[in-house]
């Protein structure tokens, strides 16, 4: 066991102050990575704070996780000491269901080891801890190549924000001439106006925040609706063929139903902690709207993803912060004011 120091929550309320965990030694498929930089999800603040049900204290998050190779095990093919490499969302998946097969280990029917809060039965059933740390210890075939050139703190958030959106986007098959909409502009929605433009695709945001309408342009959105207004949603009426939630918090779907064109899919991937208002069947049926969700990527997608973006040259935009900064980023993040990802300097640590 390595003793590594990172940032932990140790109750629903107590923030994240300095502490210390355990990594294991790198077993014959293990790769140790000395991280670098982390980005601050909103899930992260969901689970800390306990909103998606009790998280398992003292608990380290983080999943948009770049470092450096700094041990392999001797059996390691994949990676060597030195590279540049990330990790996203997983650490490990039971490789035998059908889901895991198709490369869809998102999907693991007995459930995938999250990068941090889940107990890892594969390693003696210690909860996974994640990327607000010195260093972390993966499996190799849960880790991720980092394109070179990529800078390393804008490439972390690709690994959940950028996998997230390019997942359902390359599901719908979304290409040149689509309208998509996007919901909400933080971390994910930012990196799904990038996607999708970047697919060919005519980009609308959808933001509370009038405020950002020069930002959404300027990561390439073709259209600025301000949700909050209805005549600016009326506007939009029948206009898209896909549109992204991204929103972390209760909202009403049906308005923005209303702007799905005939054989519409809106995609949900906020998860508020809260119930949301019932999607009137009406609307869905009218125009043959699908409405459903979509869980980050797969590993082989998130490479595609991540060699996607480097061809596109599309990188996260971020600001960085420190150890010590954590706690104020997630107050910003939950009041909307995140530009438009944290992510956290390890080396703050
Ligand atoms: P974020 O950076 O905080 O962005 C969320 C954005 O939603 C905000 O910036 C804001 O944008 C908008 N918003 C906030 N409150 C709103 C409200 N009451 N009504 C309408 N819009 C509102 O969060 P994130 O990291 O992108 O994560 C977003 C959600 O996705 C979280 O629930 C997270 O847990 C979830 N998530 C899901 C997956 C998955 O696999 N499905 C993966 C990662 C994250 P505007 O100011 O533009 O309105
Ligand atoms: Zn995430
Ligand atoms: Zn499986």
């Amino acid at each position: 066991m390595t003793q590594v120091k990172a940032y932990e929550a140790v109750s629903a309320t107590s923030g994240l102050q300095p502490g210390t965990i355990e990594r294991r030694e790198p077993a014959a498929h293990d790769v140790e990575i000395a991280i670098e930089f982390c980005g601050l999800c909103h899930s992260d603040v969901h689970t800390i704070r306990s909103e998606w049900g009790p998280a398992k204290y003292p608990l380290v998050p983080g999943h948009e996780i770049v470092g450096i190779v700094s041990r392999v095990g001797d059996g390691v093919e994949g990676f060597t000491v030195g590279e540049r490499v990330g990790v996203g969302c997983m650490v490990d998946s039971c490789r035998e269901c059908e889901s895991c097969l198709e490369g869809f280990e998102q999907y693991c029917e007995v459930g995938n080891t999250g990068t941090y809060g889940v107990v890892d039965s594969r390693n003696g059933g210690v909860v996974t801890q994640g990327g607000y740390a010195q260093s972390i210890v993966v499996d190799e075939n849960y880790v991720l190549h980092i394109p070179e050139g990529m800078d390393p703190a804008a490439a972390a958030p690709l690994l959940c924000a950028g996998i997230t959106t390019y997942s359902p986007l390359r599901y719908l098959d979304v290409q040149d001439g689509d309208a998509v909409g996007v919901i909400g502009l933080g971390g994910l929605g930012h990196m799904g106006v990038k996607i999708a433009k970047a697919l060919g695709a005519t980009v609308t945001v959808f933001t509370t925040s009038p405020a950002k309408a020069d930002d959404a342009r300027a990561l390439g959105a073709d259209n600025v609706v301000v949700s909050t207004d209805p005549e600016e949603m009326a506007a939009a009426k029948e206009s898209l063929n896909a549109i992204l939630d991204t929103v972390a918090a209760v909202h009403d779907l049906n308005p923005y139903l209303r702007t799905l064109a005939r054989d519409g899919a809106l995609i949900q991937l906020g998860l508020p902690s809260e119930d949301m208002p019932p999607v009137d069947p009406g609307l869905l049926i009218r125009k043959r709207l699908a409405y459903g969700g979509s869980l980050i990527g797969g590993i082989a997608e998130t490479q595609e993803m991540l060699d996607f973006c480097a061809e596109h040259g599309i990188v996260s935009d971020i600001e960085l912060v420190t150890a010590k900064e954590l706690d104020a980023a997630y107050d910003r993040m939950v009041a909307g004011d995140v530009k438009y990802r944290f992510v956290l300097d390890a080396a703050t640590i």
